[in-house]
C-alpha cells in the first residue's frame, strides 16, 4: 500500500479497496444529499449517485488513491450537486458568433427578435387555434394561419408551409413528378449542405433526374430538346453557396416557363434563401425574390425560412392555386409539416414585413445586416484595449508561459451566409490577433479558450491569425465581461 505524501488518509486499491466508500443508499439518506432530493427528486439523485459510487469503486479498484477526505458526505454531495447541475444544463448553449457569416447554419441561422418570441410564447402556453376555425367551431387548416399573408407578400395564389426547404423541394419533386422526369440544368445540380443534393433529393421523391446543357452552359434549346411526354417537371434550383464565372449561359425564368408551359409541364424555382424585400433598399447585394419567380412565370417557389426571411426553420411553397392544391394533398405533406411552434413564429415574422420601413430594426438579421460600419468599427476600437490587456501574459519574462498576442482593429468582410451570394461581401470591421511567436499552438490556444467561455466565443482563422468579426456583437459587454475568465483559461492553473 502506497500513501500520498502528506496525506493521512489515503483510501487505496487492495483486497480489501472498498471500504469507506459510502453505499448509495446510505449516500442518499445522508443529510447534505437529502436537500439536493428535495430540490431535484429521487430518480436523478439515486441515478447521478449510483453512477458516482460506481466511478469511485473503479477508480478504487484500478489501483488509483483517493483520499478519504473525497470521500467525505459534504465532498460527495458537491460532487454529486454538480454532476446533477451537468445532467439539468442545456446542451444546446448560447454562443456569440464572430465568425463574420451572419446567417451560419451551423450556429443557428437566422436570429429571432425578443418581441417575435414573446408572442410565440404566449400562444405555446396555452391551447390555440392551430387547426380551429373561430368563425363556425368547425375543424380548421393551420396552413390558413398564414396562407393569406404569405400570397400578399409574394403575390402568389396559394401557399403551404413544411418543415423547412429541402422538404419543401422534396414534397414538390414527389407531388408533381412521382415517377416521372424532371428536367434540370447541369450547372444547378448542387450538394446545399449535408445531404442534400438535387440528384439524390430526385431519386427520394421518386422522380427520374434528366440532365440538360454543361456545367457552365445550358441553353433553352437543351431544355426543347429534353422535354418529352415523360416529362413531369422542369426545375430550376439557385446555386445558392457557390458561383459559376467566366463563360457562362442560363436560360432565364421567364423563357423557361414559356418553354415548359408551351409543353403543359409546370416549372418549380428552388430559390434556397429567396428574400421578401428587394434588400439593395437597404443597401444589400440583391437576392432573387420569389415574387419576381411567380412574376416570370413559375408555377411553384420554395424557400427557407430561417434564411433571408429571418424567421424560424422552415419550407415556404408559393404557387399557383393548381400546384400548392397538388402539393398539399400529398400524403407526405402530412409527414413534413410545420409544427405550432415554429408556426407561430413564421406567422410573427411575415407580420413584419406588413411594416417594411420598419424591418430593419425588428428583424435581427436584417438589423445585423445592415449595421452600420462605424458602430462595428467603434465596437472593435473599444474591445481591443481590453482584449489585449487580458492577453498579456502575466510575466511576460517566464518562459513557460504562453506567448503573447498581438491585437489589433482590423477592416474585415462579413457575408451574409446560408448560400445567399457567396461572392458578396459586406465591410466590416474586428479585431485580428496574432501570437507573437507566430506559432500555431499559441493561436490553437486561443481559440480553445474562447470556446471553453461560459458562453463560447467562435471566430476564423485566416493565415495564422484569429478574425473576430464584429458585425454580430450589437452588445460587447456579452464578449468583455468573459475576459477576466478569457484570461484565467489561458493563463490560470490548470483544472484537475
Ligand atoms: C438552403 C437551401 C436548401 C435547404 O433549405 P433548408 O431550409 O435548409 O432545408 C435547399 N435549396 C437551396 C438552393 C438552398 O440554398
Amino acid at each position: 500500500m502506497t500513501r500520498m505524501p502528506g496525506d493521512e488518509s489515503v483510501v487505496h486499491g487492495s483486497k480489501a479497496p472498498l471500504r469507506g466508500l459510502p453505499s448509495v443508499d446510505a449516500l442518499l439518506r445522508s443529510t447534505p444529499i437529502a436537500s439536493l432530493v428535495e430540490r431535484h427528486g429521487h430518480t436523478l439523485v439515486a441515478t447521478e449517485a449510483r453512477r458516482l459510487i460506481d466511478r469511485l469503486r473503479q477508480r478504487l479498484r484500478d489501483g488509483e488513491p483517493i483520499p478519504a477526505s473525497s470521500l467525505a458526505p459534504a465532498a460527495l454531495a458537491e460532487e454529486l450537486a454538480s454532476e446533477c447541475a451537468r445532467r439539468l444544463a442545456p446542451t444546446m448553449r448560447r454562443v456569440i458568433n464572430l465568425t463574420g457569416t451572419v446567417i451560419h447554419t451551423n450556429l443557428g441561422r437566422a436570429l429571432l427578435s425578443d418581441a417575435m418570441m414573446a408572442e410565440a410564447q404566449a400562444l405555446m402556453t396555452a391551447p390555440n387555434n392551430l387547426e380551429f376555425d373561430l368563425d363556425d367551431g368547425g375543424r380548421g387548416d393551420r396552413d390558413t394561419l398564414i396562407e393569406p399573408l404569405l400570397c400578399e407578400l409574394t403575390g402568389a395564389e396559394a401557399a403551404t408551409v413544411v418543415n423547412n426547404n429541402a422538404a419543401g423541394v422534396l414534397l414538390t419533386v414527389a407531388a408533381l413528378a412521382r415517377g416521372r422526369e424532371v428536367i434540370v440544368s447541369r450547372g444547378e445540380l448542387v450538394e446545399i449542405g449535408g445531404a442534400f443534393r438535387i440528384p439524390d433529393v430526385m431519386a427520394s421523391a421518386g422522380a427520374t433526374l434528366i440532365e440538360v446543357g454543361t456545367t457552365n452552359r445550358t441553353h433553352a434549346a437543351d431544355y426543347r430538346r429534353a422535354i418529352t411526354e415523360r416529362t413531369a417537371l422542369v426545375m430550376k434550383v439557385h446555386p445558392s453557396n457557390y458561383a459559376i464565372e467566366g463563360f457562362t449561359a442560363a436560360v432565364d425564368e421567364a423563357e423557361l416557363a414559356s418553354i415548359a408551359h408551351g409543353a403543359g409541364v409546370p416549372l418549380a424555382t428552388d430559390l434556397g434563401s429567396g428574400a421578401l424585400i428587394d434588400l439593395a433598399v437597404h443597401g444589400l447585394p440583391r437576392e432573387p425574390l420569389p415574387q419576381q419567380s411567380l412574376a416570370h412565370g413559375c408555377d411553384v417557389v420554395t424557400f427557407s425560412g430561417d434564411k433571408l426571411l429571418g424567421g424560424p426553420q422552415a419550407g415556404l411553397i408559393v404557387g399557383s392555386r393548381e400546384t400548392i392544391a397538388r402539393i398539399r394533398k400529398h400524403p407526405m405533406k402530412r409527414a413534413l409539416r410545420m409544427s405550432k411552434l415554429p408556426l407561430a413564429v413564421l406567422s410573427a415574422t411575415l407580420r413584419l414585413y406588413l411594416c417594411p420601413e420598419k424591418l430593419a430594426e425588428r428583424l435581427p438579421t436584417l438589423r445585423l445586416l445592415t449595421r452600420p460600419h462605424a458602430a462595428i468599427a467603434e465596437t472593435a476600437r473599444a474591445l481591443r484595449p481590453l482584449v489585449a490587456e487580458a492577453l498579456q501574459p502575466p510575466s511576460p519574462a517566464d518562459p513557460r508561459m504562453p506567448p503573447a498576442y498581438d491585437v489589433e482593429v482590423t477592416a474585415l468582410n462579413s457575408q451574409i451566409g446560408s448560400g445567399s451570394l457567396p461572392l458578396e461581401r459586406l465591410p466590416s470591421c474586428g479585431l485580428a490577433i496574432r501570437p507573437c511567436d507566430g506559432s500555431g499552438r499559441a493561436l490553437d490556444a486561443l481559440v480553445h479558450a474562447l470556446r471553453a467561455l461560459p458562453t463560447p466565443v467562435i471566430g476564423r482563422i485566416d493565415r495564422q491569425a484569429l478574425l473576430l468579426d464584429l458585425r454580430c456583437l450589437e452588445d460587447p459587454r456579452a464578449f468583455s465581461e468573459q475576459l477576466p475568465r478569457l484570461r484565467q483559461q489561458l493563463y490560470g492553473p490548470k483544472r484537475p
